[in-house]
């Protein structure tokens, strides 16, 4: 009945940024055409949730007309395009990364027009193309271009699945890098100026239930391209996953499937193909750190920015009218962050008390106030807003994270001990599950896979543990497992780590044998 007319809009936002108007305008909409909540997502875009289809086309023209766009953010092209939100103004290496970002969104955004017919009627109202980009569109050397198609790089029937890059710079890992089909790191020199990019490719999600054939995958090293070619590589990458990507079944056809088909060698020499040279040898970079940017920082240029924790992302009530009553009364910007969490830009020293004090009324608070489970936990719309979902994920995750910490309390873990949560409602893996430390992927009904062993950094494939938990029966399966962490762990050692390297059989073992916390 009613359900099937209403329509879910995502926008796109390279990097995350969000330009102080659009912020407004999102906000207006949500209580006007949406179900008055704002949900920021774990590819620093907006969802909007319940739009009726007579209401699409005011939503859509309403956001290109103040310098949004909801272009590409859905289908089977390239998707919003992720670079680490921290507003740095004195780090060019993150002005470098964000600057790709916009770049590539611009490269990958479908040319066609027919978008823009459809919501605007004809008028483009947001160009963003650089000479460089404009260029690197009409190149057709080596067949990166689909001939007699307005399309030039998706060609006529799009890609066979949906493509996702990231930015980054070297050891920012806060856009979880290797989920990416793509993903880019700035090189620099030691003056800090741009010479080239690292680049990773077949990283993925998503996975389907009983179907071993489908996994999640890593993204491995491909080479190093100078600068000036790193759009012609990108291109030339995509065009490989176009002509040679699965079209004959949608769950094998991301790109991670052909790097498990060919192995890297034969995929990176049909891309040289493409890109008309080789690739250079990839350069080493140092390990990957977990970044939030939650609290308050400068920016560089005299400015703060302050990260503030939104639960599941979610902008919702009291919390949702002061957030935008700050936005708007300071004029700020804002970033969302890949881990569903929105940066406060552009803020004078001399506003951060007032600011915090507006924030905290509604229980915004400062990351030192909150439980770190919290601050580091996801979990994906699901039931009941996505249509694949199976079992809960939003909604039951602030329980899910309290059981845990009461778990915690019961076999003697600190209040600062925490681990990296994710929980989805399907396999398809929106909120990174197979990276986390603990892994919940919905199986059925109040059912969930268990995955652990994911590093604390998200440079580490979880394992699954456990299928078919009842969500009632979590503390039979985790308590057990917390507590030989408490007790045998080395000093720092991350949950994740400590399950790794014990091996599945021994954590069974001790679930078999478990007599309770004081035994
Ligand atoms: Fe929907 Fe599944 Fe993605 Fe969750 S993981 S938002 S249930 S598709």
């Amino acid at each position: 009945g009613h359900k099937a007319y209403q329509f879910m809009l995502r926008t796109k936002n390279p990097s995350g940024k969000v330009p102080n108007r659009l912020y407004l305008v999102m906000d207006d909409l949500a209580d006007q055409f949406g179900i008055g909540t704002l949900r920021l997502t774990t590819r620093q875009t907006f969802q909007l949730h319940g739009v009726l289809k007579q209401n699409l086309k005011t939503v859509m023209s309403t956001i290109i007309k103040n310098m949004g766009s909801t272009l590409g953010a859905c289908g089977d092209l390239n998707r919003n395009v992720l670079a680490p939100a921290a507003p740095y103004k004195g780090r060019k290496e993150y002005i470098y990364a964000q600057e790709t970002a916009e770049k590539l969104a611009a490269l990958l955004a479908p040319q066609g027009g027919a978008y823009y017919d459809l919501w605007v009627d004809g008028e483009k109202a947001m160009s963003a193309d650089s000479p460089d980009v404009i260029d690197a569109l009409n190149d057709n050397s080596h067949g990166t271009n689909f001939e007699g198609s307005p399309e030039p790089i998706y060609g006529i029937q799009f890609l066979p699945r949906k493509f996702k890059i990231a930015v980054t710079v070297p050891g920012d890992n806060s856009v979880d890098v290797l989920t990416n089909d793509v993903g880019l790191v700035t090189i620099c020199n030691n003056d800090g100026e741009l010479q080239g990019f690292d680049i990773l490719v077949g990283g993925g999600m998503g996975r389907t239930h009983r179907m071993e054939a489908t996994f999640p995958r890593l993204a491995e090293p491909l080479g190093y391209v100078p600068k000036e070619d790193i759009l012609y590589a990108v291109k030339a990458i995509v065009a490989t996953q176009r002509d040679y990507g699965r079209r004959d079944d949608r769950r094998m056809s991301r790109m991670k499937y052909l790097l498990d088909d060919w192995g890297i060698e034969k995929f990176r020499s049909v891309v040289e193909q493409y890109y008309g040279k080789p690739f250079q040898p990839f350069k080493e970079l140092p390990p990957w750190e977990f970044q939030s940017y939650l609290g308050w920082h400068e920016q560089g240029d005299g400015h703060l920015f302050f990260g503030l924790h939104v639960e599941n992302g979610r902008i919702k009530g009291e919390m949702k009218k002061a957030l935008r009553r700050v936005i708007e009364k300071y004029e700020l910007n804002v970033r969302i962050t890949p881990n569903q969490n929105i940066i406060l830009c552009d803020i004078r020293p001399s506003w951060r008390s007032r600011i915090t004090k507006a924030l905290a009324g509604v229980g915004l608070l400062s990351p030192r106030f909150v439980d770190p489970l919290h601050l580091s936990a996801m979990a994906c719309p699901a039931l009941p807003l996505c249509p694949l979902a199976i079992a809960e994920a939003e909604r039951g995750a602030p329980d899910i994270l309290q059981r845990i910490r009461d778990m915690f309390e019961r076999v003697g873990l600190r209040a600062s001990d925490s681990l990296v949560v994710r929980v989805t409602g399907c396999p398809n893996g929106c909120a990174r599950p197979y990276m986390a430390e603990l892994g919940l992927v919905g199986d059925g009904p109040n059912s969930y896979q268990i995955w652990l062993g994911g590093s604390p950094n998200q440079t580490r494939l979880a394992e699954t543990f456990m299928e078919r938990v009842k969500l009632q029966n979590l503390e039979a399966v985790l308590e057990p497992l917390f507590h030989l962490w408490r007790r045998d762990r080395q000093t720092g050692e991350a949950f994740g780590d400590f399950t790794h390297k014990l091996g599945f059989a021994v954590l069974k073992d001790y679930i078999d044998t478990y007599k309770g916390p004081n035994k």
